[in-house]
């Protein structure tokens, strides 16, 4: 067995430590651990210097990755930045065009309200027209009542006129037979 430090054979005596990874074996001497510490399990936790070593550069892969990363993560907030100054003209553009259209809306609105106004207006007169229309219509009612009455009346008077002509001509009649006889 060779000391994965100094490469030397390690006896069966004298203190020795393992590497937790690679579970290589060296001369506790050749490592910075005190003899005292070998028993205390949890600071033993002991690392050969290759193992150390390639952690370290496992480590550093994984922090340029990360800083690959980062910088791809840049690059892309940098693009949909500038995408989003590139479209913030048209959208300016867009809200003005909205604008424009409210504004037209707005004044389309009035119009109606005005027409829907005048409009009112002018059903109140023909409401009112129609009212008056409504009241002459009675007075004529009554007007013609009146004139039926009148003409009933009148009738009654000529019925009782042509009574007293038939009598009077039926005397005639009377007179005029008495003649005939004669002939
Ligand atoms: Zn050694
Ligand atoms: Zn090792």
């Amino acid at each position: 067995m060779h000391c994965v430090v100094c490469d030397k054979t390690i006896g069966k005596s004298g203190y020795k430590i393992q590497c937790r990874k690679c579970d290589g074996w060296a001369h506790l001497n050749c490592t910075n651990i005190a003899k005292d510490d070998i028993h205390d399990k949890k600071k033993i936790d002991w690392h050969c210097k290759q193992c150390r070593d390639s952690s370290t550069s496992a480590l550093e892969e994984e922090l340029e990755e990360e800083a690959s990363l980062r910088e791809k993560l840049d690059r892309c907030i940098k693009r949909r930045q500038s995408q989003i100054y590139e479209h913030s003209p048209s959208t300016q553009d867009m809200f003005k065009k909205l604008l424009k259209k409210i504004e037209g809306l707005e004044e389309a609105m009035s119009f109606n309200n005005e027409m829907v106004e005048g409009m009112r207006s002018s059903l109140d007169e023909l409401r009112k027209e129609n009212k008056s229309i409504k009241t002459k219509y009675e007075k004529l009612k009554i007007e013609v009542q009146e004139l039926r009455q009148e003409v009933t009346v009148l009738k009654e008077k000529n019925a009782a006129t042509d009574i007293e002509a038939d009598l009077n001509s039926r005397k005639r009649n009377i007179i005029i037979s008495g003649v005939i006889d004669k002939n």
